[in-house]
């Protein structure tokens, strides 16, 4: 072993994860992002609920199985719903990532909600000691994703964040390490698929999966007119005949289909922006707003966003990954560590 690789051991492995409630991923500071899957656990019934596949097999699953097989999702509103299935959903990302004997002196720095309540917070440190973690250090999501989307949080100036992930959207504020304002709003990307589905059974007759109004979303979703507008066929099953059928959806249907989550991702950032002090809410107005998270690379949206506020809208390069490099990023910069560190 080299010297180094001994130096490592002993100090044991770092890695910084986001456990977010429709992907996980996992960072390290050697192999950078080692791990993406979504966070969806499929389970046998029939003996008892033993974990049948996990990640992106799992959500291949949903909705093509037997009553037999269940697939869940095990967080939910960004915090942990079914406290067994996170945990054996965790334990098996890290053993398919992370070389096991180090573990148990390895430090791991998860992201939580900002807000979340500290019976959460200790759900989260249980979850990861149990699964064999040394130490545990945690981070609040939107300081992770202000971090990630390189916003300078150390200098005295306000910045806002806006993270859109599946079940969560969080609208921060941040200033010198510190978040000055958040809101964790429960509109995010699911509501979207939701709103799609409900769009295409009321208007088209036609009941359609919820991974079939996700594609369809990430195809033709749009929250604003297109210079290139989308279109993609959505299949589902007729609600009067039961015969499977197919629709074109165009983006002018997905964005009057979006409206309603649109609208009130747009109502939380005014309302961030109208409880921010005189000197912050300037601040935003000079540097403008960042998006993160999957939702981001709802088409249009930043022109949307623009068009509500009037502010400068950017979104985050890699915006799926923006938390989990944040997160990284603070678990291998001991100045910020201390800073951002929430136990
Ligand atoms: P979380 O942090 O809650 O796990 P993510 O930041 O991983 O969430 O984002 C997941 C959400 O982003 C999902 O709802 C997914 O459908 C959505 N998403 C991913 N890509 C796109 C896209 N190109 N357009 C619109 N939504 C997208
Ligand atoms: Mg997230």
């Amino acid at each position: 072993m080299t010297i180094l690789g001994k130096l490592r051991s002993l100090i044991g492995d770092r890695f910084a994860i986001d456990l977010g409630t429709a992907n996980t991923l996992i960072y390290t500071k050697s192999g950078g992002i080692v791990l993406d899957e979504p966070s969806v656990v499929a389970l046998n019934q029939k003996n008892g609920g033993s974990i049948l596949a996990v990640g992106r097999k799992a959500k291949e699953m949903c909705g093509r199985t037997g009553d037999n097989i269940k697939t869940v999702r095990p967080m939910k509103d960004g915090v942990i719903a079914d406290f067994d299935v996170t945990r054996a959903m965790i334990r098996h990302f890290i053993k398919t990532t992370l070389p096991r004997r180090r573990l148990s002196r390895s430090t791991m720095m998860a992201c939580v909600p900002s807000g979340i309540t500290s019976v959460e917070m200790k759900a989260v440190i249980d979850s990861a000691i149990q699964c064999g973690a040394g130490t545990v250090h945690l981070i609040e999501e939107p300081m992770a994703a202000a971090i990630g989307s390189r916003l300078p949080i150390n200098e005295v100036t306000g910045s806002m964040v806006v993270d859109i992930g599946g079940g969560t959207t969080e609208v921060a504020v941040i200033s010198q390490y510190a978040i000055a304002y958040s809101e964790s709003l429960r509109v995010a990307g699911d509501e979207m698929d939701e709103a799609i589905r409900r769009y295409i059974r009321r208007e088209h007759g036609l009941a359609i999966g919820s991974f079939e109004a996700e594609r369809i979303k990430i195809a033709a979703g749009s929250a604003w007119p297109l210079s290139a507008p989308e279109e993609t066929d959505a299949s589902g099953i007729d609600v009067t005949t039961g015969i499977p059928r197919v629709i074109k959806v165009t983006s002018e249907m997905t964005r009057e289909a979006l409206e309603g989550p649109v609208k009130a991702i747009v109502e939380s950032i005014r309302k961030a922006l109208a409880k921010s002090s005189p000197e912050l809410a300037a601040d935003i107005t000079r540097r403008g707003i960042v998006l993160a998270g999957g939702g981001s690379l709802l088409k249009g949206l930043g022109p949307r966003l623009h068009a509500e506020t009037d502010l400068a809208i950017y979104r985050a390069k890699d915006p799926l990954t923006a938390v989990v490099r944040g997160t990284g990023y603070a678990l291998d910069h001991y100045k910020i560590l201390k800073q951002v560190c929430l136990n």
